[in-house]
């Protein structure tokens, strides 16, 4: 292991920025216990060990169901049930929630998007349920097949309305964001609002944004979710279903994600930074500080977020769960997201000089 791997090199004019070891893992006890209510009571129940699920009624027959770690729903209809996803590490776990409410069978599930950590035990519901999803969905699930995701049966391109047994459920489609396909699921007698995998409210939620593909469109689907008039989000993660106050809070803080790798990326291109740190490595290792400058950038950002100040006067470690492990994963996606999705200012001009490590 070569030690220019271990610290950023940085320019002298440049000023001292936070710098973490690319290698090692911090000890547990380093980090910031995460704040005490993120973790719910049924979460530490003797029922909930010995079950391995919780399903819990939000509004009018609409139930929300989660393993701890993922978060499915199903709404009770007149007709039968009508279920959102099928996380496998619910699996049975999901008829059995269905079965402790009512005695009514799955009729219909919806997809909400193609991910199999979301979807892959759909096939628990078996072959004759209605299946709904986007349309980019069943393409996706039939380029890559998996006997567990069946493939709908019945799709859309922008909006459907779904009615069964007295229950509407709104979907629509956005464009693009976590991934292809990742639709918006609305309850509006119920006021509630699904939509996976976007934010996990309480926490800082999984490193690079939740392993997203389209980081713009993430942020985009945001500020779409808070147009909606709900009382409860269903996320996808983490434990816990969201209310606008939570919701709020975690825009908030990728918010602020955003601000530090914009700041980082405004600082780390100018041209007396990037040649610095690009010189520190030398002409003959420009891998070595290209490396540097992403993280360099990476780090700055991540320093900018964890040091804040935020709107109620605390750090994002005591209103967050996982802050202090996930912000410096977040915030390379980000700023990657940055250099790659949105508008960069000053190309070169015409006769304009090259920097010197590209002649
Ligand atoms: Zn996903
Ligand atoms: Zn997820």
């Amino acid at each position: 292991m070569c030690d220019n791997h271990q610290k950023p090199i940085t320019a002298t004019d440049t000023p001292a920025f936070f710098a973490i070891d690319n290698y090692g893992f911090p000890e547990a006890g380093e980090h910031p216990a995460d704040p005490p209510n993120y973790y719910p009571p049924y979460f530490t129940s003797e029922r909930f060990k010995k079950l391995g699920y919780h399903v819990e009624e939000l509004r009018g027959g609409f139930y929300w169901v989660t393993s701890g770690g993922y978060d499915a729903a199903f709404v009770v209809t007149e007709d039968g049930v009508i279920a959102i996803d099928a996380p496998p590490t619910l699996g049975e776990n999901m008829l059995a929630a269905i079965e402790d409410v009512t005695d009514k069978p799955v009729t219909h599930v919806i997809y909400s998007h193609w991910h199999s950590d979301h979807i892959g035990a759909a096939s628990v519901f078996g072959p004759g349920v209605q299946i709904v999803a986007h349309a980019i969905t069943k393409e996706l699930l039939e380029r890559f097949p998996d006997p567990n995701r069946p493939v709908p049966t019945l799709t859309f391109d922008t909006d459907y309305t779904l009615t069964v047994g007295g229950v509407t459920l709104e979907l629509s489609y956005k464009g693009e964001n976590h991934c292809p396909g990742n639709i918006f699921i609305y309850a509006p007698a119920q006021k509630v609002l699904t939509v996976i995998d976007i934010i996990s409210p309480g926490s800082a939620t999984f490193m690079h944004c939740d392993a997203s593909q389209n980081i713009t469109g993430w942020y985009q689907a945001q500020e779409q979710l808070l147009k909606f008039d709900f009382d409860f989000l269903v996320a996808g993660h983490h434990m816990r279903y969201g209310t606008p106050e939570t919701v709020k809070a975690s825009i908030e803080y990728f918010a602020d994600v955003l601000d530090g790798a914009q700041a980082a990326v405004d600082r780390f291109s100018r041209s007396d930074a990037l040649i610095g740190i690009l010189d520190g490595a030398g002409w003959d290792k420009v891998f070595v500080g290209t490396e540097n400058w992403i993280n360099s950038m990476a780090n700055y950002a991540t320093r900018y977020v964890l040091e804040k100040r935020t709107s109620n006067g605390q750090l994002w470690s005591e209103r967050l769960a996982g802050v202090t492990t996930q912000t410096k994963y977040h915030a390379y996606t980000v700023l990657e997201s940055i250099r790659l999705e949105r508008p960069r200012p000053n190309y070169r001009l015409r006769g304009e000089n090259p920097p010197p490590f590209l002649t």
